[in-house]
């Protein structure tokens, strides 16, 4: 078993940083700093947390660029994308200092009794296992609201951006939140069940693959702790022939490029109508011709290199087994080390994996559908159900699909992307439960019935 873990930046190849795990003595002590502080903290008033929420706002745009360069080689994203999600991960604190105290107020609830209301306790620490991808913006998102509820918080982020997880819990302390409200632990994946297992330890939350997930619900289930899984999705990008293309075509890219294509959310396979195909391909090969690709920490970069060498091996086998079964390469498909070329490949049907699993890297899957009733089918056909998009200039008919579309977002004219404002997360295999807004907060508390007569 692993004793350390090394970071390497995934575009010079270099080692960044070596750190030990934590022993299962810090483990303990780790633990015991979370409920101690969790006996205090859950008896704050939701103002006095919301103060520290501004702290964590103004750490955010004060240090924009150096949490921005961390992230940027530690995983390669793009350093104009890295900046855009710190300042967005800052809309989110704006968010949860403005509503906290509505979502989180006792709701009154008419019956026979003198008083009858909900109440909202928190838990108390709330464990994340977190991915790469995002690595500020899936913390924060999960961070933010469960601490804003009065739970404490326990990060396992991936062993790849272990600096930048390292580099939160400095932020909170910083901020002014007490020591043991957001840490950070070193794990790996056989230390994780001690850690679930824990009396501390009261809710479970996983982002990352279906594997992960299914593991870590498992071991939750073991010991009766909820979960809420975020686990990835496969959405269908819906190009209708009404679609207005001069309009929507950069969102169409960069639904599939951005972050170097790995996002749970990217639009993974577009599904476009006979009539508009032709035009659709060759708007869509112009853009994606015309992206800059090259060094992560250039401003004007827009795609450069995967997280990691092997993720980009494990693409490449779903592009060539999806070849062998008849699908062709219209444009790029050439990968050097974690270095992917960004890709657009032609006649994909279902059977082929680059159809039916999540591809998490810039390959974008077309396939064409006779009509709207077909496009639609290809687009249900998933184990995933995270989101769809349609583009269309006919919004009126698409009200009648909008039930029958069985994801947990549906986008029209927009790619599907998460906003503080709204709920977020999937169904089937892309997990269960939501983050962000009223329904995120509510996950992670006691929905406690008082009826007073
Ligand atoms: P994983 O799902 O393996 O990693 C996500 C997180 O889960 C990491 O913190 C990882 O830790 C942790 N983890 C995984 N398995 C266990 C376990 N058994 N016990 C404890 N912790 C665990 O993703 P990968 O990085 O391996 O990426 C593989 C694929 O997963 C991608 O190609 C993509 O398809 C999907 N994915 C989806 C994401 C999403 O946003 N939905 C995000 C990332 C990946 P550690 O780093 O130490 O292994």
């Amino acid at each position: 078993m692993k004793k350390q873990i090394t970071t390497k930046n995934p575009y010079t190849g270099k080692t960044l940083e070596t750190y030990d795990y934590h022993t299962k003595k810090e483990i303990e002590t780790i633990l015991e700093l979370s409920q101690s502080t969790f006996n205090s903290w859950s008896q704050t008033e939701i103002p006095e947390r919301t103060k520290l929420l501004k702290n964590v706002a103004n750490l955010l745009e004060t240090n924009t660029l150096e949490y921005a360069q961390l992230m940027t080689a530690e995983m390669g994203k793009p350093i104009s994308q890295s900046i855009a999600e710190i300042k967005k991960c800052a809309t989110l604190c704006d968010f949860y200092i403005t509503n906290a105290d509505k979502f989180l107020s006792d709701q009154i609830i008419e019956t026979e009794a003198h008083e009858s209301f909900i109440s909202y306790d928190p838990l108390g620490t709330i464990l994340s296992i977190m991915p790469w991808n995002y690595p500020f913006w899936q913390v924060f998102r999960f961070a933010v609201p469960t601490l804003t509820a009065g739970n404490v918080g326990l990060l396992k982020h991936a062993s790849n951006t272990t600096g930048t997880a390292l580099a939160m819990e400095k932020l909170f302390i910083d901020a002014g939140y007490p020591k043991g409200c957001f840490q950070t632990i070193l794990v790996n994946h056989d230390d994780i069940e001690t850690v679930i297992a824990h009396d501390t330890v009261k809710a479970v939350t996983l982002t990352g693959s279906e594997k992960a997930g299914k593991s870590i619900a498992v071991l939750a289930a073991k010991n009766l702790k909820k979960t809420v899984l975020e686990l990835g999705g496969n959405n269908a990008c819906v190009v209708l022939d009404d679609a207005n293309l001069d309009k929507y075509i950069d969102t169409m890219v960069s639904a599939r490029m951005q972050n170097n294509g790995q996002s749970c959310i990217a639009a993974k396979r577009f599904i476009v109508t006979e009539k508009i195909y032709d035009t659709f391909l060759e708007q869509f090969t112009g853009k994606v011709k015309a992206l800059k690709i090259g060094d992560p920490e250039k401003k004007d970069t827009y795609t450069s290199v995967m997280a990691r060498e092997d993720l980009a091996e494990e693409l490449e086998n779903q592009v060539t087994k999806s070849l062998e079964k008849g699908a062709k390469v219209h444009y790029g498909n050439t990968r050097k080390g974690a270095a992917y070329q960004p890709t657009i490949i032609t006649e994909v049907t279902p059977n082929m994996p680059i159809f039916d699993e999540e591809t998490f890297g810039p390959v974008a899957a077309i396939i064409k559908a006779k009509d709207k009733k077909e496009a639609l089918d290809l687009a249900k056909n998933s184990r995933f159900g995270l989101g769809t998009m349609i583009f269309t200039e006919d919004i009126k008919s698409i009200y009648h699909n909008i039930s029958d579309i069985p994801d947990g977002a549906l986008f029209i004219n927009e790619m599907v992307k998460s906003d503080p404002r709204l709920p977020f997360g999937g169904t089937k295999a892309s997990g269960y439960g939501r983050e962000l807004s009223k329904e995120g907060i509510l996950e992670f508390v006691n929905i406690k019935t008082v009826y007073i007569n």
